[in-house]
């Protein structure tokens, strides 16, 4: 059933560390081997040994729209057709920072580089530039990408310092960052009055989604945006998931909380690699070559994958009542996972974000996610690979819902879900 992924996953790891290219993709957590994706169209995911699937990772995201849709590999193949790189400025990407502009009102400005990584890594040295402070604040179990000064493990207390989260991330590169407990008030008050000028930024994923589905506490986006203003820092918005997923205009617009500078990626590459940082003219003016924060790259706003994410956007622009569709089969998954579960497990759902965790207690945080069932979780996991159901390989990721799943996938799985449970 498996046997041709079996071999790839062998031959990878000869010359790929753990066989792949991202961590998460290797099954370690759940103990089985990873599929090896030959092709995807609409919801079905077919691996190298012709197993089609129902996919609820959608790649982490970008997929909102179903895989290979003929809108956008249309674009994409139009745009291949006229060269895939020129290092010099094209019509799309000017046409892509005004749409997002008018879809995100608050990114007045911004940049195309060519992952979330690299974009939330850009936004912070510009909140730096911008106010001239050095420190950063961000949560616990929030993920902002690969760079080093966000491979952050909390200190012992919330005012020592941080300690690096992954060898080869010197201690003095996270000296700067102080990390906070989502939904937490307290704990980011007390970053800052012991640090009253010197923070630059707040970073928050405004609806978590690296430590599973964790929605934001009543009123803790408003007190992150008052309390940054109180003491002259910026307040950035992570919406390298949220952003086009929740709605629109993201979750800033989802829960009505405007960001300095957003983040984003994954759906605004509509499946090519994109990131983009963005947020108040004032504040992008200082990016080079205009102002003194250096930033550059030589694919950013590449051709084919601008073509590919301003036709996604226009896409979801042209047809807002997805987000209508995309949260209701969402919702219908979710009830038929607590029906099933009769308790047993926590249901985090935000639009058409889900989590399913094996803990019977509430998931708010870091902590009560970290509490959940992992072995439970990869018998879950493994069981719905087994019926054709492709969800996240780890307890704490999320699973994306998209406008190609059919009342019918989603019937199917709410029945495989509760043969499982
Ligand atoms: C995926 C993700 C990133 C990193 O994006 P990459 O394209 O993988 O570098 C950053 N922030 C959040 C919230 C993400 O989900």
């Amino acid at each position: 059933m498996d046997t041709i992924s079996k071999e790839l996953f062998e031959a990878a790891k000869q010359h790929i560390p753990g066989g792949v290219n991202s961590p998460v993709r290797a099954f370690r957590a759940v103990g089985r081997t990873p599929r090896f994706i030959a092709s995807a169209h609409g919801s079905r995911i077919t691996d190298a040994d012709g197993n089609e699937m129902i996919d609820y990772v959608c790649s982490w995201g970008p997929g909102i729209l179903g895989h290979a849709h003929p809108g956008v590999i249309e674009k994409v193949t139009e745009a291949c057709k006229d060269g895939l790189t020129f290092g010099a400025p094209t019509r799309r990407e000017v046409e892509l920072a005004k749409l997002i502009a008018e879809l995100m009102p608050s990114m007045e400005m911004s940049r195309l580089v060519n992952s979330g990584t690299e974009a939330v890594m850009s936004a912070i040295r510009l909140a730096r530039g911008y106010t001239g402070r050095d420190k950063i604040i961000k949560f616990k179990g929030c993920y902002h990408g690969h760079s080093d000064g966000l491979l952050v493990k909390a200190g012992s207390g919330a005012l020592t310092s941080s300690i690096p989260d992954s060898a080869g991330v010197p201690a003095d590169y996270t000296r700067n960052t102080l990390v906070a407990l989502y939904n937490d008030k307290a704990s980011v008050e007390e970053l800052f009055s012991a640090n009253p000028d010197r923070i630059a930024a707040v970073i928050v994923e405004p609806v978590a989604a690296n430590m599973g589905v964790v929605l934001p506490a009543p009123g803790f986006l408003s007190f992150l945006r008052d309390i940054t203003v109180k003491y002259g820092a910026l307040l950035i918005f992570d919406e390298v998931i949220t952003g086009f997923r929740l709605s629109l205009g993201g979750a800033q617009e989802y829960y009505h909380v405007t960001p300095d500078l957003t983040t984003l990626g994954k759906i605004a590459g509509g499946g090519m690699p994109i990131g983009v940082y963005g947020g108040r003219r004032e504040i992008m003016e200082l990016v080079s070559p205009i102002g003194p924060v250096y930033q550059a790259g030589t694919l950013s706003g590449n051709p084919v994958a601008t073509a590919a994410g301003l036709q996604t956007l226009r896409i979801l622009k042209e047809d807002p009542g997805i987000y209508q569709r995309i949260e209701k089969k969402t919702e219908r998954l979710a009830d038929a996972v607590r029906e099933a579960a009769e308790g047993r497990v926590c249901v985090n759902q935000a639009g058409s974000l889900l989590s399913v965790f094996f803990s019977e207690a509430g998931v708010t945080d870091y902590e009560s996610a970290t509490a959940s069932d992992t072995d439970r979780y990869a018998a879950y996991f493994g069981s719905l690979l087994d019926r054709g159901i492709y969800v996240a390989p780890s307890q704490f990721e999320a699973m994306f819902v998209s406008d190609a799943h059919t009342d019918a996938d989603i019937e199917f799985t709410c029945q495989v879900i509760k043969e499982v449970l």
